[in-house]
């Protein structure tokens, strides 16, 4: 699976064959940028929301969960700043009435300036070998300065248009640039406009009585609005965190990628408030944090990276990405954010309640400042479905489709499959699913030949297979088959929810 365009599309078609996603009305054509989760995705995505709510609440004894509601006073997104600042620069292309980021279009433009560099370096070191020195070539060869002095000097000034709202300038730029659209060459463009990302919804009966409401873009503003009735009836000292997990709605103008970029979808986010002037050593302590979290999966060290923010959000004082390395290249999973105490403050202003909370210890009271965890649970789940699809050979030259999705995150944990459908080995089977799903989600597949059976597994991620044949009708023992090895072991009826506990245990994998 070389070209990873071909391997991403094998990953959606693979999430639509074994159950795991299928566009969302799909028999009226789908709906863009919706996706419903299927049997084994609504699983695979309940355990990843598991995991990640473990870690942040269970084994944080100052972090506490929370469910607000999506619907929420309209004030809320005035105060955020999201009613008059959730925007996107958007710009359509005349001929092609194709749609794109205004300034997205610019910074694939400097990338390319990016690449070209990476080019002459990569040529220089080839030509130089051993003796190479880097640092100095890039900051000596007249090539390199000037495809960064461009690519520098075109985003300073697109981050200047965009502050002082010159869409004109974005458009000029855009011109200047000769950027043509990616799709089909043509430079036919329209203006560049604002596009607030927020979903507008009606609250009351009437028309004429009914309130303007959004759907939340994002869940932290519900913490926020929550956080001194969750302190206070919590008990709760700084530092301290809250965590929640939901649904959040943007109107995203360019929504490809399947759930990379959705237009509903669900954010696990966690905001911990702390004294001001702490909020630094949080937020590096928050980076470690859930980088060690995401580590833990085994997903390989090499596939992260984090991406320290230059330009910086109107509430933050440091941000940084942890990116993933999905199909399509290194692209944001999750952000912390230092946001200082610009949203408690706003919330302050606008409802006229105070929010500070009294500090014992220092016997003042004080807004706190918020370092914020927020990960995509649908890019999450989607990291782990295409890291884990893999296609291998196998010793005899055969190859085989496997989705080696940790265990612990796996939807079904094991397959129990009599090896004939006949000689009581059916009731057998079943006996050892009724035993085993009081405490997992085990399935039985009796169809077509065991080999068959223990492939589409494989390709549906199932941990184990266990096995039931003609010898455990005599000493009630069966095999227990790992996906990722294909080794087969020989053990008692007994001992299965051990072995599969062990493999599975929560302390296992987090510690
Ligand atoms: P991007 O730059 O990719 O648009 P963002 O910086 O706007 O993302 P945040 O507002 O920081 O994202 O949201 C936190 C997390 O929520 C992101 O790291 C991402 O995992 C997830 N997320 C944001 N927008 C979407 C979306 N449209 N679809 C799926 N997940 C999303």
């Amino acid at each position: 699976m070389a070209n990873p365009e071909d391997f991403f599309k094998k990953v959606i078609a693979h999430a639509k064959e074994y159950g795991y996603i299928f566009a969302s009305s799909e028999i009226y054509d789908g709906l863009s940028a919706v996706y419903d989760y299927a049997q084994n995705g609504v699983e695979l995505k309940k355990n990843i929301r598991e995991y990640w709510w473990r870690s942040m609440v269970y084994m944080h004894q100052n972090i506490v969960g929370l469910d607000s509601a999506i619907l929420m006073h309209p004030k809320i997104w005035k105060a955020s700043g999201h009613v008059d600042a959730f925007n996107d620069p958007l710009i359509d292309n005349k001929d092609s009435k194709k749609r794109y980021r205004a300034d997205v279009l610019v910074e694939d433009y400097a990338e390319k300036l990016e690449v070209k560099a990476q080019k002459e370096i990569a040529k220089a070191k080839k030509r130089f070998g051993e003796a190479f020195d880097q640092a100095q070539f890039e900051a000596t060869n007249d090539r390199v300065l000037r495809y960064r002095q461009e690519k520098q000097g075109i985003l300073d000034r697109l981050a200047r248009s965009l502050e002082a709202e010159d869409l004109a300038d974005v458009k000029v730029l855009i011109e200047s640039l000769g950027i043509a659209d990616p799709d089909t060459g043509s430079k036919n463009w329209t203006d560049v406009r604002q596009f607030n990302l927020m979903f507008g919804t009606k609250l009351g009966a009437s028309a004429e009585t009914a309130t303007d409401l959004y759907l939340r873009p994002e869940t932290a503003q519900g913490i926020f609005v929550n956080y001194l009735n969750v302190q206070k009836t919590g008990r709760m000292k700084i530092p301290f965190g809250i965590a929640q997990t939901g649904k959040a709605f943007r109107n995203e103008i360019v929504a490809r990628q399947f759930i990379f970029r959705m237009r509903e979808f669900e954010q696990m986010e966690m905001q911990f408030f702390v004294r001001p002037g702490e909020e630094m050593q949080w937020y590096d302590y928050w980076k470690q944090t859930r980088l060690k979290w995401h580590l833990s999966l085994g997903m390989g060290e090499e596939n992260y990276r984090f991406h320290d923010h230059e330009k910086l959000a109107h509430y933050a004082n440091a941000a940084s990405d942890i990116e993933f390395n999905f199909p399509f290249g290194f692209k944001e999973l999750e952000g912390i954010h230092s946001r200082t105490d610009f949203d408690l403050k706003q919330h302050e202003t606008f409802s006229g309640k105070k929010l500070q909370f009294f500090d014992p210890e220092l016997n003042e009271s004080y807004v706190p400042y918020v370092v914020e965890t927020s990960i995509g649970l649908d890019r999450m789940f989607l990291a782990v479905l295409s890291h884990s699809l893999q296609e291998e050979t196998l010793d005899d030259g055969s190859q085989r489709t496997v989705l080696k999705l940790p265990f612990i995150l796996a939807p079904t944990k094991a397959a129990v499959l009599p090896l004939v459908k006949k000689d009581g080995l059916p009731e057998l089977a079943k006996s050892i699913i009724d035993q085993l799903q009081w405490d997992f989600n085990v399935i039985y597949d009796e169809k077509d030949a065991v080999g068959r059976r223990y492939r589409r597994q494989d390709a549906a991620g199932t941990p184990y297979c266990i096995t039931v044949d003609h010898q455990s009708l005599e000493d009630q023992t069966v095999t227990l088959r790992n996906r990722d090895t294909m080794e087969q072991i020989r053990v008692s009826i007994d001992s299965l929810a051990l072995h599969m506990q062990e493999a599975i245990a929560y302390k296992n994998w987090l510690a």
